[in-house]
């Protein structure tokens, strides 16, 4: 399920111009932007962690979920394009099976598996350039036995 509207093609094309530099290629990854998921028939799970709804907040719909069997990124809202890059990770690690455990790098990526891959990556794709107060996510990430690009591949 693809459609991308204006508000949000910004902030994807950022996401996407930060991952080309380190080599990925997502332009055929769908996204469903400003409409709920549930409603547009994507998926029908509704609970997200906290007392939060899937309708509302981004996520990435993976391929056995999506009811088209597209894996697609759901951005209800326009979002900063960090957070299209966090999605993204979402996505690479569907593409490699979800074959990585690794370590938080924030306190998000402590919830799951899924979540710690997802931080790692944005971390990985913001290297150096960090925003305020996520310097130390870097540093965690530069702690690692293997190195990211290893991982990130
Ligand atoms: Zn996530």
């Amino acid at each position: 399920m693809n459609r991308i509207l204006q508000p949000w093609s910004e902030d994807i094309v950022a996401a996407f111009e930060m991952t080309e530099r380190l080599g990925f290629d997502f332009r055929s990854t769908d996204f469903l932007c400003g409409v709920d998921p549930l409603y547009a028939g994507l998926h029908s799970f509704e609970e997200a962690m906290g007392s939060r709804s899937y309708r509302s907040i981004a996520h990435t719909a993976f391929r056995i979920h999506a009811s088209d069997k597209q894996t697609t990124v759901v951005l209800p809202h326009v979002e900063h394009w960090s957070v299209v890059v966090h999605e993204l990770g979402h996505v690479l690690d569907e593409r490699q099976g979800y074959r990585w455990l690794l370590p938080a790098v924030s306190d998000h990526a402590k919830l799951d598996r899924w979540e710690a891959f997802a931080e790692a990556f944005q971390t990985f794709v913001l290297g150096d350039e960090q925003p305020p107060g996520w310097s130390e996510r870097y540093d965690v990430l530069m702690s690692w036995d293997r190195s990211p690009e290893s991982i990130f591949q």
